[in-house]
């Protein structure tokens, strides 16, 4: 695993209610330790973000509240959309360019970049999921997920080796210091391989982060 910084960061995608929200928190916050150089990120739908948030201040737990996209538009007549203004008084991060939502909602690269200003005009750190090992990257992104779609939710994950070896040509390919997580099809089986690789810094963890068990183990091994 690179030095520095590590990630772990849930996805729930579009998964859980209030209160099944609710219960997962109070079921791993406790079981989290605060450590310097390991960021644990959830999430959750928007519908959840701010009682879950709510709840990680409360608990004094070391989770990190994201969201799960944002819009490309500032604030104004844009029905349905989430502004990056109205989301950063409750995230730290967003996760954008997912393929769930180039998939399913023709979310283009044009678009991600435009969500990338957004949120960096907000302090919202963003988080872009990139598919390839040679992807447009909009500037001034400094986290970045490799989630190759054949791995994305189907049980079948990357190896460990050429995730490594995709996160060391993205990081040879931008200047700046970069940091790249693994995502698609992680458990508690699979993770250890993917800390261990020295181009990852995390993980990007999404059917396997609903089972808050399972989540914590993931955190667990993280920590080493
Ligand atoms: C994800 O949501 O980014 C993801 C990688 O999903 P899964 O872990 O279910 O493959």
């Amino acid at each position: 695993m690179a030095g520095g910084v590590k990630w772990i960061i849930a996805n729930w995608k579009s998964n859980k209610t209030i209160s099944e929200a609710l219960a997962w928190i109070d079921f791993v916050g406790p079981k989290l330790s605060k450590r310097e150089n390991l960021k644990v990120v959830v999430c959750p739908p928007f519908t959840d973000i701010e009682e879950v948030k709510k709840a990680v201040l409360v608990g004094n737990y070391p989770i990190l509240v994201g969201a799960q996209d944002l819009s490309p538009f500032d604030d104004g007549p844009y029905t349905g959309e989430e502004s990056a203004r109205i989301l950063s008084e409750l995230v730290d991060l967003v996760i954008l360019g997912h393929s769930e939502r180039r998939q399913n909602f023709g979310e283009t690269d044009q678009a991600v970049a435009e969500k990338v200003v957004q949120a960096k005009q907000f302090n919202i750190n963003p988080l872009v999921c990139v598919q390839t090992e040679n992807p447009p990257l909009p500037e001034g992104v400094k986290l970045v997920a490799y989630e190759p779609v054949f791995a994305v939710g189907t049980g079948n994950p990357d190896t460990p080796d050429n995730a490594g070896s995709v996160a060391s040509a993205i990081k040879g390919k931008y200047t700046g210091d970069i940091t790249v997580l693994y995502g698609g099809s992680v458990t508690q089986e699979n993770a250890k391989a993917f800390l261990q690789q020295e181009n990852l810094s995390g993980l990007l963890v999404g059917k396997a982060s609903l089972d808050p068990g399972e989540f914590v183990k993931i955190v667990e091994i993280a920590y080493g």
